[in-house]
């Protein structure tokens, strides 16, 4: 099977497992043991991580905050920088097509009382910054931008967003999951003051992330997660300390492989596209086709079923959205404006860093076999309906 679905999750780079296995075993310690040799030698290769992680992304190392994942750090980022917000700021701004680690605690606060603001976006996938700078208010505590999207892959234009927040004094959170490690992210020149990261989009282990919080931001935020003081107070619980090791180890080989594979991925994802044209026919692209991942092709296929579509599809393991909410059509796609039947009928596909020419042409000649099979068996209407070629 050709996994095709590198934005749900990645496999751990060899070299990462290698980093790692020691902090499982004979390198065993707590990171927060002071009185003996384990607890140090822990402690070192936290924070050696820790400053591999922070190099990646441009930010110092103490600016780096250990959680279990992008969902945790994204709830210190929401739940945290709203929990201590003045009194007159009650509200939140942020897009339809984030991912539901952002979507939900905002949904939560609008159910506490808060005031949310989720914006449209255009059927590029982008959002209007004329829009954002229309919604965000004195009243407005933070906003939350996505940089690359995880469905369709365009890359918001959160610098702009962020000088918008700054001039109201809202705080500025982005989810930058999906662009580390594959297109080059600096926390500096997108002046944010709180990103989300995962380790297991960039071919690190699950259950790892962080969040950057600017120097000084650490003063605006609560700490939902406490006890132990670990991270500064701003997350407790004992590190995780060979996934922390796994993190820095991926964010060093994406630091020194990300420009050639990225030039690598995006030519085979550009040769899939011309093929899934050729040979499959009534295909679109969902989301504009720049700026986006390197990885990423998002396509629609007309007059065919979804589900069959999810189903007919043995060879390729890929999705029609986000892995936790696989089944249901898109929130994302339906935001670009596709109706329900087109975001069921559209697969994401991902490409990462072992992704061959050969399997990217196997893959087409499968899609192509399975789309044409479940056109001829489609009912005469909708076919019609489709316009398709075959
Ligand atoms: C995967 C992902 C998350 C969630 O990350 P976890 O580490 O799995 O909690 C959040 N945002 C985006 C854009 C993602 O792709």
């Amino acid at each position: 099977m050709i996994y095709l679905d590198h934005h749900a999750t990645t496999p751990v780079d060899a070299r990462v497992l290698e980093a790692m296995l020691p902090f499982f075993t004979e390198k065993f310690g707590n990171a927060s043991s002071r009185t003996h040799r384990f607890g140090w030698e822990a402690n070192e290769a936290v924070e050696r991580a820790r400053k591999q992680v922070a190099s990646l992304m441009g930010a110092s190392a103490r600016e780096v905050v250990f959680t279990s994942g992008a969902t945790e750090a994204t709830h210190l980022a929401i739940a945290g920088g709203t929990a201590v917000a003045p009194a007159g700021r009650r509200h939140i701004v942020t897009v339809a097509t984030e991912h539901k680690a952002v979507l939900d605690p905002c949904r939560q606060l609008a159910a506490s009382g808060w005031t949310v603001t989720e914006l449209p976006v255009a059927p590029t996938g982008l959002v209007d910054v004329d829009a954002v700078a229309r919604a965000i208010t004195p009243g407005t505590a933070l906003v939350s931008v996505m940089l690359a999207n995880n469905e369709i892959g365009v890359l918001q234009p959160v610098a702009d967003i962020a000088r918008l927040a700054h001039a109201q004094g809202a705080l500025m959170h982005t989810d930058a999951v999906q662009a580390l490690g594959k297109v080059a992210v600096d926390v500096a020149t997108l002046g944010v003051d709180l990103a989300s990261f995962s380790a297991h989009k960039l071919y690190g282990p699950k259950g790892v992330g962080a969040l950057y919080v600017k120097r000084g931001v650490e003063k605006q935020l609560g700490a939902p997660v406490r006890g132990g003081g670990q991270e500064r107070g701003l997350r407790g619980g004992t590190l995780n300390v060979p996934g922390i090791v796994g993190f820095g180890a991926a964010c060093e080989v994406a630091g020194h492989e990300m420009q050639v594979e990225a030039h690598r991925v995006s030519a085979l994802r550009d040769r899939l596209w011309q093929l899934l044209q050729e040979r499959v026919g009534g295909v679109t692209m969902n989301g504009a086709e720049s700026p986006r991942l390197p990885g990423n092709l998002n396509v629609g296929f007309a007059g065919v079923e979804g589900e069959s579509l999810l189903v007919g599809l043995t060879d390729v393991a890929a999705s029609s959205g986000a892995a936790c909410t696989s089944a249901e059509p898109s929130h994302v796609l339906v935001a670009l404006g596709l109706d329900k039947t087109g975001a069921l009928a559209s697969l994401r596909l991902g490409l990462g860093r072992w992704t061959t020419a050969e399997e990217i042409d196997r893959a087409a000649a499968h899609l192509a076999d399975v789309v044409a099979h479940l056109r001829r068996s489609a009912p005469a209407t909708r076919l019609a309906a489709a316009g398709a070629s075959r």
